[in-house]
């Protein structure tokens, strides 16, 4: 089945996603992006995208989509830079209505309510000890999809579970590595959605890909002689989630 689930013939599904709504996401990367006419996905916390709603909007009357990135950011209590509202006290119901609340504003700002969920950290869990559970469940109900970070595999249409989509670290990563990435993929007929946070000349800075290599990446991805299927997070999970329905019948 995954020779047939990407349209075309493509060979291997590739997202381009950004996490936290950084400035430098409007500045650089969405004009690198329109440039060549690749659609990316970014991960919105509420606050930040308000302060540039007009850009956001204008982004997503491109064609890119604007998915959720929580209101809180939580992540584990154990990153010393994050002390409030860490993961370890929350419970299932806290996260499950901060996420509502979310998609409330988001869609208040954009009109449109976000179809996709970015896991801050990449964590997927809440609370500690016995007591520890993961809301990927919480995800599931509210979200198409939900995307990971650092994960250690590529996606298989078949078989992956949308409310957890495997997310691979483009920051820092040099042009060679994403393409060996792509091409991994590629002999498995897997989708591959690449994270990135700031998009800066700077390529010293942490957490950054510079212009040039998103630049050359959408080059790549939109040759049709590299069998690419270059789509959002939420085009490629419909179409994902279309082919396990229609595998299961
Ligand atoms: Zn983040």
């Amino acid at each position: 089945m995954s020779d047939s689930v990407w349209p075309d013939g493509k060979q291997v599904a590739v997202s381009l996603s950004f996490d936290d709504a950084r400035d430098s996401q409007l500045d650089q990367g969405v004009p690198v992006l329109n440039a060549s006419g690749a659609k990316g996905t970014f991960y919105l916390n509420v606050e930040r995208a308000t302060a540039r709603a007009a850009d956001w909007r204008a982004a997503a009357a491109e064609g890119h989509e604007l998915g959720n990135h929580s209101l809180r950011h939580s992540c584990s209590g154990n990153f010393v830079w994050h002390v409030a509202n860490v993961l370890e006290n929350y419970t299932q119901e806290a996260m499950e209505e901060e996420l509502l609340l979310a998609n409330q504003q988001l869609t208040d700002l954009f009109g449109d309510a976000p179809r996709t969920f970015a896991y801050p950290c990449g964590q997927t869990f809440v609370g500690r000890g016995v007591g520890r559970q993961s809301y990927v469940p919480v995800v599931a109900r509210h979200f198409l999809a939900g995307r990971g970070f650092r994960d250690e595999f590529y996606n298989r249409p078949e078989f992956v579970d949308l409310a957890k989509v495997g997310g691979t670290e483009m920051d820092g990563v040099p042009y060679d590595q994403l393409i060996a990435h792509i091409e991994r993929a590629a002999a498995n007929g897997q989708w591959v959605v690449l994270v990135g946070h700031d998009v800066l000349l700077d390529e010293a800075r942490r957490q950054t890909v510079t212009p040039e290599t998103l630049g050359r990446l959408c080059e790549y991805c939109l040759d049709p002689a590299h069998g690419v299927w270059l789509e959002t997070v939420a085009t490629v999970a419909e179409r994902v989630r279309q082919a396990q329905m229609n595998s299961i019948e």
